[in-house]
């Protein structure tokens, strides 16, 4: 079972179906989009009796990172590989990139919503992949935790950051992923990521 993506609400129900009381589900909530837990053995702040539980039946899948192209303003331009378990059985490999863009005041964190896109815009490059396919909600979420938890180190953590956006700029059309989008930004998860980030 994926995690990435879940809502707390979501992560509430899987804990009542393992068996345990469902504010555990608040827990790993918390270490996931805080905390950026993505070993659920890491998780420290559940039982270990459960992380054990959990590590067998759950995982959490961030996109790999491919390529990292670092600017000399510090912005981080990423290449992202995806799961092909999410491909629906296309077996075509899908890539996106994701930006950090830091700044004094604040950060922007562009992402991809699509692998590829059906728009065909003229000037557009993604255009000429046609899409390939829909991002979950977890992998755009993956997305922003792998931004931060790299801004988190060194170089970038100098900078003054008080405020995080995050832009669906990269590959695709939001609005033809609806659904995922709405899931991904109304889950709260990165909302959570972002309050974290202010008070690290
Ligand atoms: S990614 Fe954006 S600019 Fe490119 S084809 Fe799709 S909608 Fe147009």
């Amino acid at each position: 079972m994926e995690l990435l993506g879940k809502s707390k609400k979501e992560l509430r129900d899987v804990c009542e179906s393992l068996g345990e009381p469902a504010y555990r589900g608040g827990q790993i909530y918390h270490a996931l989009y805080a905390e950026r837990k993505s070993d659920v053995r890491q998780m420290t702040n559940l039982p270990a009796r459960f992380r054990q539980q959990l590590a067998a039946e759950a995982q959490v899948t961030l996109p790999g990172v491919k390529q990292r192209y670092t600017s000399h303003d510090k912005s981080v331009r990423y290449l992202l590989a995806l799961s092909d378990e999410n491909d629906g059985g296309r077996q075509r490999p899908a890539s996106v990139e994701a930006v950090f863009m830091p700044s004094e005041g604040r950060q922007t964190i562009c992402i991809s919503t699509q692998a590829g896109c059906a728009v065909d815009c003229q000037f557009c490059l993604t255009a000429q992949l046609g899409l390939i396919r829909n991002l979950t909600a977890g992998e755009m979420l993956g997305q922003v935790l792998i931004a931060l938890e790299d801004a988190s180190s060194k170089a970038v953590r100098a900078t003054s950051a008080v405020q995080t956006n995050v832009v669906l700029m990269g590959q695709g059309e939001p609005l033809l992923n609806f659904e995922a989008v709405m899931e991904a930004l109304g889950s709260c998860s990165i909302r959570k990521a972002w309050e974290f980030r202010r008070s690290t």
